[in-house]
């Protein structure tokens, strides 16, 4: 492991801007921290933490001097492959005054995204997992901006009191599904490479050797953020425990609450559908665009004329047995890394994990 001081931050954006990349990094943007593109480090959010609970989200200044002490923002990797519109095809009128049909993939650069937390490195193994299919049928969209992305990813030194990565498994440290992995500590970060592309970019960086003492300090940071997480899953969940449970009274609670708006679905990083939408136009240039979409609208239900889930706790009952047990026929695991997003960004703040624990009978 090498050593990289916060001064030094843009020796690792030159090096990934010579080695071509576009670089895509966090950044305060109206009271969040988002992905955008990244002109300068001194963009990144220095100085800056997040107090998260449900419902609730605000930055506040940290006095200390450091950019990754925050947990997480509202967006995961997600918009990143999967955007959240996009057109699928379009027709197009010939010299002839035929019709056309072209497909359309997005001109994506290689780009490198600093800052992306393990939770969402978990979460894009379940969208690759969706999207690529094991390789056999990818999806062209998702995959041409997946192949030609690098992963500079950042352990999570203080999560929020809404993260729950540790009993999902997924955080707060990572051991691999990276390119470079970064620790932040006082004065810098203990930098590792994961991958053919993180070694070239560490050799070129000359980045020190770590001590000793920043490597113990590192364990010692993970370890206090794994021990600072209250919420969790519950253990009873296993496949096959919620859909043993679809008449519990207690889906009635949240349902109550929920005003369906989507927001859980749309900052969720493993949340996966979307509907198709035709756009016609009278000159005959007409184009298909794919929509991200929710289990909570009621177009989803929409079958055979009618809205099979008109009551809205119907419509949670759909989204928390999905993610939590069907998943596991489908991928083998639950849909839920545990980046508490969805409980933060709950307008009423509707906490997934609470839920889960009533209906299993289980106390948090
Ligand atoms: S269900 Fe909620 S906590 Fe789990 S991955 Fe989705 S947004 Fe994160
Ligand atoms: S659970 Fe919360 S975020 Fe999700 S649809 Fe209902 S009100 Fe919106």
């Amino acid at each position: 492991m090498y050593w990289l001081a916060h001064q030094q931050m843009d020796r690792l954006t030159a090096t990934l801007e010579d080695a071509g990349y576009r670089i895509v990094g966090p950044q305060v943007r109206e009271g969040a921290i988002v992905y955008d593109l990244l002109a300068d480090p001194a963009d990144l959010p220095w100085g800056v933490e997040v107090e998260q609970g449900p419902g609730r989200v605000r930055l506040r200044e940290s006095g200390v001097a450091a950019c990754f002490q925050w947990a997480n923002g509202p967006q995961g990797l997600k918009p990143l492959v999967f955007a959240p519109e996009e057109p699928l095809w379009r027709v197009e009128r010939d010299g002839d005054g035929g019709l056309r049909f072209r497909a359309t993939l997005p001109d994506c650069p290689p780009r490198a995204v600093i800052g992306v937390r393990p939770c969402d490195v978990a979460a894009l193994r379940l969208q690759d997992r969706h999207f690529l299919g094991g390789g056999a049928a990818p999806e062209p969209h998702y995959a041409s901006r997946r192949e030609r992305l690098l992963l500079v990813v950042v352990e999570c030194g203080h999560p929020a009191s809404t993260c729950f990565c540790a009993s999902t498994g997924d955080g707060p440290g990572l051991r691999e599904g990276y390119d470079l992995r970064l620790t932040e500590l006082e004065g810098g970060c203990v930098v590792a490479a994961g991958s053919a592309a993180g070694r070239r970019l560490v050799r070129t960086m000359g980045l020190p050797e770590v001590t000793a003492a920043q490597a113990s300090a590192r364990r010692a940071l993970l370890a206090r953020a794994r021990a600072a997480q209250s919420r969790r899953l519950p253990e009873g969940l296993v496949e096959g425990a919620l859909f043993r449970r679809l008449d519990h009274p207690h889906w009635q609670g949240p349902g109550d609450r929920c005003l369906a708006c989507g927001n859980c679905t749309a900052v969720c990083p493993t949340c996966f559908c979307h509907r198709p939408q035709e756009r016609p136009s009278l000159e005959g240039e007409s184009e298909r665009v794919r929509l991200w979409d929710s289990c909570f609208t009621p177009e989803h239900s929409y079958i055979a004329g009618r809205v099979l889930r008109e009551a809205v706790h119907l419509r949670y009952r759909q989204w928390l047995t999905h993610k939590l047990d069907g998943w596991y026929r489908q991928y083998g695991r639950s849909g839920c890394v545990g980046c508490g997003r969805c409980i933060a960004w709950c307008p009423v703040g509707i906490d997934l994990t609470a839920e889960t624990m009533a209906i299993l009978g289980e106390a948090s």
